[in-house]
């Protein structure tokens, strides 16, 4: 194995092969096989995403793969922005098409016909759908698997409301359910706005959700945009309002992106593997029977008892039977971060207890069998509050104040002072070839100049090298 610290790239790649993660070696670049272990970790994602939209009173929907161009290039700033990262079907069968077709790259020109013909009344008002699907984008620059791929396994949310209020609301719903999500997948992460020239095409505003990994390099993981009427216009989203007057509806999306799995990798990651989070790790907890010649019925028979009960108690657990030596089971389920890993022997059986080893920190010691549950319970909770704390610690550690443009350190997200306009914003990041990220979300206390005009600024800019 590659080791993280040295070589981010190699490591990373390292650990995406050897926990059976995906296969890049599928004759289309950027497009990867999702492996059993690698899709069970989507999936457990996934359910979780599920889970939260479901019970913010979202529905569910799925929309088809293929746009026609003609509803594609309805919005101009939309189509502009998407135009060369496209795929085009262009024929079927033997015929060219009158009229060609998109492979979504995202699915607002696919969904907001639908919209149109959806929304009546107020009364219809808010609408609230999400999907799951894959997305398709022609990505010129390195592929990496999750994290530039050219097809995406994709989750997006797409709203529609009376007011732009009631849009901004769907904003902060949709930063309440990242928070939770992100803390099952134990991740810190950024909300910025992102500057004029980098937000979505054709949004009003784009909040960025970034998280930083070990190279010194952001990855964003999401976005969550408020589009004011700016679809609603074209695509002619209308509705109804009590005195019968005809209104555009105000839409917001929120999309992420197996960016997750990517983002999980590199951020939890060590040099024996993978370190999954509790909240989404396929097995929560491996046991590994230490058997003998004279006791292995005895100890295997536990060892199921032992399954049965942490599995009727929604722990998510994997027995390994293998014919195999103890050690090298270890190794594999290192590699593949089992968070808890349990053994259990004979002298474990006469003492009433199970033995455990922590994938995060380590460390090992015994639960009693009697406090089977609430003992697992513990150490995975225990483990999640490790896990994120330790990532926000580094997270906050890899962001540095400047505030002149001498001596810029190059693997640091940088926080200074930009007084916004688009001039000094070109300028730094041209001169210094960094990506200025954005401005807080949730404002920041901050007194200070802007780096390149020296016009007084309350609010500080972050900028970083981008994955
Ligand atoms: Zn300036």
């Amino acid at each position: 194995m590659s080791m993280k610290e040295d070589n981010f790239a190699d490591w990373y790649l390292d650990i995406v092969e050897k926990a059976g993660l995906s296969d890049k070696r599928y004759p289309i670049k950027g497009m990867n096989v999702w492996t059993p272990y690698g899709w069970k970790i989507m999936r457990q994602i996934d359910t979780y995403i599920r889970e939260e939209f479901d019970a913010t009173d979202h529905d569910e929907v799925c929309f088809p793969l293929m746009i026609p161009e003609t509803e594609f290039a309805k919005e101009k700033d939309h189509i502009k922005g998407f135009d060369e990262e496209v795929y085009w079907v262009t024929h079927a069968g033997l015929n060219e098409l009158d009229v060609r077709l998109v492979i979504r790259p995202t699915s607002e020109t696919a969904m907001y016909p639908m919209f149109s013909l959806w929304i009546r009344s107020h009364q219809d008002l808010p609408l609230k759908t999400y999907q799951i699907v894959n997305t398709f984008r022609y990505e010129t620059k390195q592929t990496r698997p999750f994290i530039r791929v050219r097809e995406i396994h994709f989750f997006e949310s797409h709203t529609c409301h009376v007011s732009e209020e009631d849009a901004q609301l769907q904003v902060e719903e949709d930063i309440e359910i990242l928070e939770r999500i992100a803390k099952k997948i134990c991740l810190p992460y950024t909300l910025l706005v992102r500057t004029e020239w980098d937000k979505f095409p054709g949004a009003h505003y784009t909040v960025g959700i970034d998280t930083s990994m070990p190279n010194g390099r952001t990855l964003q993981m999401g976005s969550i945009h408020h589009y004011r009427t700016n679809f609603s216009v074209p695509y002619d989203i209308t509705y109804e309002d009590e005195n019968g007057e005809h209104k555009h509806a105000h839409q917001t999306t929120f999309g992420m992106s197996e960016r997750l799995v990517g983002a999980l990798i590199g951020v939890h990651g060590d040099d024996q593997g993978l370190v999954m989070p509790p909240g989404i790790a396929p097995f929560q907890a491996v046991i590994i029977p230490i058997l003998s010649k004279k006791n292995a019925d005895e100890v295997l028979a536990a060892s199921k008892a032992l399954m049965s009960a942490l599995s009727a108690a929604g722990i998510r657990v994997k027995l390994d039977d293998r014919d195999d030596r103890p050690g090298s089971k270890y190794y594999d389920w290192e590699i593949k971060g089992v968070p808890l890993r349990l053994e259990l022997g004979a002298r474990d059986i006469e003492n009433n207890v199970v033995s455990f080893a922590r994938r995060d920190t380590g460390e090992k010691g015994a639960i009693a069998l009697d406090d089977l549950v609430p003992g697992v319970r513990m150490i995975l909770d225990d483990i999640s509050d490790n896990m994120l704390a330790r990532a926000t610690e580094v997270q906050k550690s890899r962001v540095q104040d400047i505030d002149s443009t001498e001596n810029i350190p190059q693997d640091k997200i940088l926080r200074f002072g930009w007084c916004g306009c688009e001039e000094c914003g070109h300028k730094f990041e041209d001169t210094f070839d960094f990506k200025i990220l954005g401005t807080p979300y949730h404002p920041e206390e901050y007194q200070g100049k802007c780096i390149i005009c020296g016009k007084p600024v309350d609010k500080p800019a972050y900028a970083a090298h981008t994955m």
